[in-house]
């Protein structure tokens, strides 16, 4: 069949409403131009054969060349239909080679900061929409209660409301003013739903939920973007009770478009139609499992080549019908249209990227971020160093981490392993790793001594092979390293030979990501080893944690003078750690997710359920080494005279809180202000208590200020024993303090009336 597009084609009229452009275009689409238009390949396989023969609606991973070759393809193509191109920028443009890292989000979340993700997430946008991608898989909304899941690092953390608070605002970041802006790119909220709550850690196992957990924490941070319009949706990978998501028809129809009346597109993750075939399988082959995939209502197949001949035989077998695709083409063109992508197809400008790609302003941004991701966790008064004193002192910064820049960017970044086209990663000189900010901030006449002090890991090739059934790369096996005497050593005379001893430790991006779960939450390698030697020196010890995510610290690193961490922190970590440490900025972060004191613990998050016996193991307390909402200042805040405008309220009622702040100590401070709320008893067993609100207050020393707090009475719900979320009458009470630790809260009570 040939047709010939002329300028008076409907679909091709910008005046025409948009419903009629889909319409006319759908009318004019072959059955195999409807399937390839449901499909997004990968860009780094046979791209001519992906746009001229699959006839794919959208591609993923492309190079710069890449990207210009498909659309020179497409040009080429009967319909001309625009590819929507997708990439995991997600915190920053990952993989352009040089554009801006930001911290990842669980750094960005230990912000607490929505406008200052926000304003994260434009950056991004501006910087990719600048080079042809339009849509960003971004970002996770997977509450992570597991943490030797693989990607704890890539989650806003363990709490559902600031998870809503924080990915509320990357969603506006994205798409801007809408998607006419040229700068808009689509927004992802994934992995829907639960694929974070894993068994034992292991990436994408069958996740042990039922519809009232998921519909209890699991399933409010989504709902909230679906409502405020975040374009698109991923599926996760996980079943949950046995059934895939891919064709989860109570959740992808019954709740998200029929509840939440969502209008967006579905993605699904890597091949999930593949998957039901060759992993979980639970469909027979590619024809049931795309016409199952079809009928759950997924839009866009993600990388699963064999959707197009499993659909056309699905159709020809009597399991689909044609018509049956034409609600997901639908979608897909609509956001096309909406987009604009017809009348400009939004390809890569020189012009623009020369302006923006890690602009000044872009980079002072991330400077900015990755301040406020440090979370202080202790301090017995070293920090910050006295670089203000007479007589210089020297400090010694030692450990494995200390200068290695690629790391420091956290995964989905440069060479972190998702995109062939970087090997080496982002430029070394647009990043400033610890030594780097020590080096150029300690006063000159003050001493800098390095040394590595342990290494981490070596890697082995997976005897099972270099690749899983579907030919994607396996992760080589990570060996930790031994104990090597002689860098303890030169750790150990620098530590001797100095006033203070930074030791930088952590986990690298071999420890980190989609399956590389880790077993263990410890330092591996040398690192104990390490740190157990500083601390014997009795050197002050400064342990700076540059981590992924929460890990177990050894007693030499708890007994430390100060412990600082900080989750990968992009470009501009090690100036960002370096100013704290220096006192140049005030810390101020505050954990977005529980730690661990043991890996037996798991999991530790702050909202769990009441009713077990006792509080403890045999052998160890239950309580974790730091708490959710932990951080520290290098100044005092206290606390006072919490109190309620009103005390007696109904559920449409918001209660409205004050309570007083005082900087009693001499230095600056940006205190983030937690709101909890306990509600007393319950007709189903429920979280002691849960974040409902937090603000944040700088307060110069000595300062004074009132807070004022708000929390809509209907936020104080539980889901009850018929999976209804509603607020039940009775007693409550109000916690307000600097942490979700108990002992560092006022309370006082409420009631709600019916
Ligand atoms: C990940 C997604 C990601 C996709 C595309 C998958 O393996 O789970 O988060 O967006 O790959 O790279």
């Amino acid at each position: 069949m040939s047709v010939v597009v002329t300028p008076f084609d409907r679909y091709l009229d910008p005046a025409a409403p948009l419903d009629a452009r889909v319409a006319d275009l759908l009318a004019r689409m072959s059955v195999e131009e409807k399937v390839g238009q449901m499909m997004q390949l990968d860009a780094r396989d046979d791209i001519d054969d992906h746009v001229l023969h699959t006839h794919v609606g959208s591609i993923l991973h492309a190079s710069p060349e890449r990207l210009a070759q498909a659309q020179e393809l497409t040009a080429r193509t009967r319909l001309r239909i625009p590819l929507i191109v997708g990439e995991d920028c997600i915190h920053g443009h990952s993989f352009w080679l040089g554009a801006t890292i930001f911290p990842t989000q669980l750094g960005m979340a230990a912000s607490w900061d929505p406008a200052l993700v926000e304003r994260v997430a434009r950056a991004t946008a501006v910087e990719v929409a600048s080079t042809g991608i339009h849509w960003t898989f971004s970002p996770v909304l997977c509450i992570a209660r597991d943490l030797r899941w693989g990607r704890t690092g890539e989650t806003f953390g363990e709490d559902p409301f600031l998870i809503g608070e924080l990915a509320s605002a990357m969603v506006r970041g994205y798409q801007g003013r809408g998607l006419v802006d040229p700068t808009a790119i689509l927004a992802t909220a994934k992995h829907f739903a639960g694929y974070s709550e894993t068994q034992g850690g292991r990436d994408a196992s069958e996740a042990d939920l039922s519809e009232r957990k998921l519909r209890s924490w699991f399933l409010p941070p989504f709902e909230r973007v679906a409502r405020e319009g975040c374009r698109t949706f991923m599926l996760g990978y996980q079943s949950i009770d046995g059934v895939p998501i891919t064709m989860n028809d109570w959740l992808l129809n019954d709740v998200l478009r029929g509840e939440w009346g969502y209008t967006g597109t579905l993605v699904t993750d890597w091949d999930n139609v593949g998957r039901m075939v060759w992993e979980q399988q639970v469909q027979p082959d590619y024809a049931h499992a795309a016409a199952a995939a079809v009928r759950a209502g997924n839009d866009m197949v993600m990388t699963t080549p064999g959707f197009f001949a499993g659909t056309l035989e699905a159709i020809d077998l009597g399991l689909l019908k044609e018509s049956d695709l034409d609600a997901a083409v639908s979608r897909i063109l609509t956001l096309k249209f909406e987009l604009g992508l017809f009348e400009n197809p939004r390809l890569p400008d020189r012009a623009i990227q020369e302006v923006v790609i890690a602009s000044v302003e872009h980079s002072d941004l991330n400077l900015e971020v990755a301040r406020r991701s440090v979370v202080l966790l202790q301090n017995n008064g070293v920090l910050p160093l006295p670089i203000d004193v007479p007589v210089a002192r020297s400090v010694a910064i030692v450990g494995p981490l200390i200068d290695d820049a690629q790391t420091q960017l956290g995964d989905w970044a440069g060479s972190s392993g998702q995109a062939g086209w970087l090997p080496d990663g982002h430029p070394r000189h647009l990043i400033t790793t610890v030594l780097d900010g020590m080096s150029e901030l300690l006063p000159p006449a003050w001493q800098l001594r390095d040394a590595l002090g342990a290494e981490i890991l070596r890697l082995v090739p997976d005897p099972a092979g270099a690749n899983f059934p579907d030919g994607q790369p396996r992760p080589p096996l990570v060996i930790p390293s031994d104990t090597d005497d002689r860098l303890i050593a030169e750790a150990v005379e620098a530590a001797h030979g100095a006033d203070y001893v930074v030791a930088v430790v952590g986990d690298r991006i071999e420890l980190v990501g989609e399956g590389r779960s880790t077993a263990t939450l410890e330092l591996i390698g040398g690192q104990i080893a390490l740190l157990d030697a500083l601390a014997a020196t009795g050197t002050p010890l400064i342990v700076v944690l540059l981590a992924s995510k929460p890990l177990v610290l050894p007693e030499s690193a708890m007994n430390a003078a100060a412990v600082l961490w900080v989750a990968s922190p992009g470009m501009q970590g090690g100036r960002a750690i370096a100013e704290i440490l220096l006192g140049l900025v005030e810390p101020s972060g505050r954990l977005p997710i529980s730690f661990a004191r043991h890996v037996g613990q798991q999991p530790t998050y702050y909202n769990q359920i009441r009713g077990q016996h006792g509080d403890r193991y045999a052998d160890l307390t239950q309580s974790p080494a730091f708490q959710f909402g932990d951080g520290l200042s290098y100044t005092h805040v206290e606390y006072s005279e919490l109190r309620l405008h009103q005390a007696e309220l109904t559920s449409t009622q918001t209660l409205t809180a004050e309570i007083t702040l005082h900087n009693t100590g001499s230095r600056p401070a940006l205190e983030t202000v937690q709101a909890y709320v306990s509600d007393l008893v319950t007709s189903v067993s429920w979280a002691d208590r849960e974040l409902k609100s937090f603000t944040q207050v700088p307060l110069d020393p000595g300062e004074k200020a009132t807070v004022t707090l708000s929390v809509p009475v209907a936020e104080c719900s539980i889901v009850d024993a018929r999976g209804r979320r509603l607020v039940e009458a009775g007693e409550f009470l109000l916690h307000v303090g600097p942490s979700s630790r108990a002992a560092t809260l006022s309370s006082v009570p409420f009631r709600v009336i019916d």
